[in-house]
């Protein structure tokens, strides 16, 4: 079977086929030749994986799905949440985003965090959602170098290192992504039996 995976996100591409290897190809945008900027204006995770998944299937006519993810901070009000890329500026910085974390918290002793992901799926013209948490705690300070975004000050519940310490193969097994793209996968297999 062949899905698109709606993200320009090559980090998450490569997380996503890894965790969907031998089961589904996914094909990039850039396999499709779509270049255009996919909008995310809605502020839920729901309603961007939904803009997004809808787009490719609007102009490529191809099944697709699309994510969207949101680091929501219990002491925040949930927030970055939906704005996660965007958290410290329009240029998506990683490094700012987490400083100003980091900084939000300074005084804060809840420190509890959990990642969110949202995939909308559309598949001969249906649209399905799946959702993926993953509970934790936010670190004082940045502690390793694997994977992106928020991974450095990420902790994991039931682990004392953060997603940056823990490396792909350990994020890849626990992720809020990885329950996502399980269910999706637990869905493609029950649809079409292998
Ligand atoms: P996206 O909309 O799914 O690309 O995620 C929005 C933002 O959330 C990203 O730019 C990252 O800052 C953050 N993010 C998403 N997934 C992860 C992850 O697995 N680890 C760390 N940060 C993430």
């Amino acid at each position: 079977m062949k899905l698109v995976f709606a993200t320009n996100n090559p980090h998450k591409l490569q997380e996503v086929s890894s965790i969907l290897k031998g089961k589904v190809d996914i094909i990039s945008l850039d396999d499709v030749h779509c270049h255009e900027e996919i909008p995310e204006t809605a502020d839920t995770l729901e309603g961007n994986a939904l803009l997004k998944a809808d787009y490719i299937h609007k102009h490529y006519h191809l099944n697709c799905f699309a994510d969207d993810t949101g680091l929501e901070i219990e002491a925040l009000n949930n927030e970055p949440g939906v704005y996660s890329a965007r958290y410290a500026g329009a240029e998506k910085n990683p490094e700012a985003n987490m400083l100003k974390v980091l900084q939000q918290l300074k005084n804060q002793s809840n420190r509890k965090a959990r990642f969110r992901t949202v995939i909308a799926l559309i598949m001969d013209g249906k649209t399905y959602l799946f959702e993926g948490i993953i509970n934790g705690t936010i670190t004082k300070d940045k502690q390793g170098n694997a994977g992106f975004g928020y991974d450095p000050i990420f902790m994991p519940e039931g682990y004392e290192h953060t997603f940056a310490e823990l490396g792909e193969e350990v994020k890849n097994k626990i992720s809020h992504r990885s329950i996502a793209i399980k269910k999706l996968c637990e869905f493609l297999n029950s649809i079409q039996p292998r």
